[in-house]
């Protein structure tokens, strides 16, 4: 038997965030292969005989590495017809969906991307913004900062204050984040949105502006942060409005620094 392996997209947390596609997949899946970021209430869409493998990490530690994934990709798919390798976000976006998809077919087993939606899609929708503000912004870079790779850092050029930064994996030292844009030239008064948890009940949403971003206290993880003109004032009094008129969410929490 030779199986399929789906590579879909978990979204950001919130199970009513899963395609439709995402979630019959997961209902016809014998095999789940998950990220440590995949939120429980997702998981818990798979069927009953499903079996559920955690290949993400545990507090920091990688449970398998990326070559053991592949392998284990390639493996159920020998002796299962559908295979989920199910991953935060969407799989495309610092998911490493690269490197499996080569293995994928170096081994000549049929896969299928099912994209979901991305944490930068979901904390802006969180904050009430749009990322590309047609009247303030022209284009939006996902990027995520490399602490030490000199080679891996972000490459500011063709970044203007009409350039809307999405920052994955930001880490808790802001004070490093906060150096990086101010050695690109961003003004002290760029206004930045912390957005930790989006779309979970944990979520937090704190606003600052660059001046003072080396001083706040780092959200909890997973957390990212967008940076540029269409995090403003107005828009955040919006999304204020936007989650106390939401159906209630118990536990959510709006920083008090909002
Ligand atoms: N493939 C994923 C990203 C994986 S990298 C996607 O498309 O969203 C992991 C990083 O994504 C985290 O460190 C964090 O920066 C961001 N992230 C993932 N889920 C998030 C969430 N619910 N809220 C805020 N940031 C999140």
């Amino acid at each position: 038997m030779s199986g399929k392996v789906y590579l879909v997209g978990a979204g950001p947390g919130d199970a009513e965030l899963l395609t439709v596609k995402a979630l019959k997949l997961l209902g016809r899946a014998r095999v789940v292969l998950h990220d440590a970021l995949v939120s429980a209430e997702v998981l818990a869409l798979a069927g009953p005989d499903a079996v559920r493998i955690n290949v993400g990490k545990r507090c920091g530690r990688k449970l398998l590495t990326q070559d053991e994934i592949n392998a284990l990709l390639i493996s159920s798919a020998k002796s299962h017809q559908v295979v989920v390798r199910l991953k935060g976000g969407d799989p495309s976006i610092f998911g490493r969906a690269g490197e499996e998809i080569a293995a994928l077919r170096e081994a000549g087993v049929a896969f299928e991307i099912v994209p979901g939606i991305t944490a930068a899609a979901s904390a802006a929708a969180a904050v009430g913004i749009s990322l590309t503000d047609r009247r303030i912004a022209s284009q939006v870079l996902f990027t995520s900062i490399h602490r030490g790779a000199t080679n891996r850092s972000i490459q500011w050029g063709g970044i203007s204050s009409e350039t809307t930064v999405v920052i994955y994996m930001p880490g808790p030292d802001y004070a490093y984040v906060a150096a990086q844009l101010r050695e690109a030239g961003w003004p002290e008064h760029t206004p930045c949105a912390i957005v930790s948890n989006a779309t979970s009940s944990k979520q937090q949403i704190r606003t600052t502006k660059l001046t003072r971003l080396a001083n706040e206290g780092a959200l909890p993880s997973p957390a990212l942060m967008i940076i540029g003109r269409v995090v403003t004032g107005e828009t955040i009094q919006a999304a204020r409005e936007f989650w106390i008129n939401r159906a209630p969410r118990d536990g959510a929490d709006h920083d008090a620094a909002i």
